[in-house]
């Protein structure tokens, strides 16, 4: 029974990670009987990994002082890394704590703004691209915890949004009774990006237990292989059990 169950909870990871897997494996003349479609190699469309936050805008922090802009920097690298595996082309919107702000921003606040709106420059010049922005949660209550995962008013993001928190609360939060919910309409990036998009919050830095997980390098690859997992098996699925 035991093994019944976590086979379950993973089946469709497990699946999706199978079904990629095995399509590496065809000989090339098989492979073209793929339907292809446009974008990166392998007609999966290219993964924009928005790490939130960075240089002056940490974000939440834990009771301990740990930053979200370092946490989600390293859940997206982790990420990028598990990609690049799978032959996933990826865009990242930084890759390091220190962002370059131009010169003319001398505020916080238009410093912010400018890096915003580079980032949604970078975001809608990728020709066919699917954003997952990364961010970690905070209440003022401790006891909230639980990922959740917010979409875009554009196409399939409630869909990718919805699988990717399903699969989110299975590996990891399997009692949370949250539910997928789109995305405010005063984040920039998910009212202004042209592409699919979601924005996953990963966790409570609020929740002392949580948090704890969420600054470990075991939990963050975690969180990282699901969010790959939920990617390649939201483009696959009608691709390669057709074959
Ligand atoms: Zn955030």
């Amino acid at each position: 029974m035991f093994i019944f169950v976590k086979l379950r909870d993973w089946a469709p990871l497990a699946l999706a990670a199978l079904l990629i897997a095995a399509s590496f494996l065809l000989p090339d003349g098989d492979e073209a009987a793929l339907p292809a479609s446009a974008g990166a190699p392998g007609g999966l469309p290219t993964l924009i990994i928005d790490a939130g936050h960075g240089g002056e805008d940490g974000g939440a922090s834990t009771a301990g002082g740990a930053l979200e802009s370092a946490i989600n920097l390293a859940v997206a690298q982790k990420l990028d890394a598990l990609a690049g595996l799978f032959g996933v082309e990826t865009v990242l919107t930084r890759d390091s704590e220190a962002i370059d702000y131009p010169a003319e921003a001398e505020t916080t606040a238009q410093r912010k703004r400018a890096d915003q709106s580079a980032r949604l420059k970078l975001i809608n010049s990728v020709p066919d691209g699917v954003l997952i922005s990364i961010h970690q949660n905070f209440y003022p209550d401790s006891r909230p915890a639980g990922p959740q995962v917010f979409y875009a008013d554009t196409e399939d993001s409630r869909a990718l949004a919805e699988l990717t928190h399903a699969n989110l609360l299975s590996a990891l939060s399997p009692e949370s009774r949250r539910v997928a919910a789109p995305a405010s309409e005063d984040i920039y990036l998910m009212r202004e990006a042209r592409c699919t998009a979601i924005l996953a919050e990963c966790g409570f830095l609020s929740n002392p237990t949580e948090a704890a997980l969420l600054g470990s390098d075991g939990y963050q690859m975690r969180i990282a292989a699901v969010l790959l997992a939920s990617y390649l098996q939201f483009f696959t699925q009608g691709e390669l059990t057709a074959t």
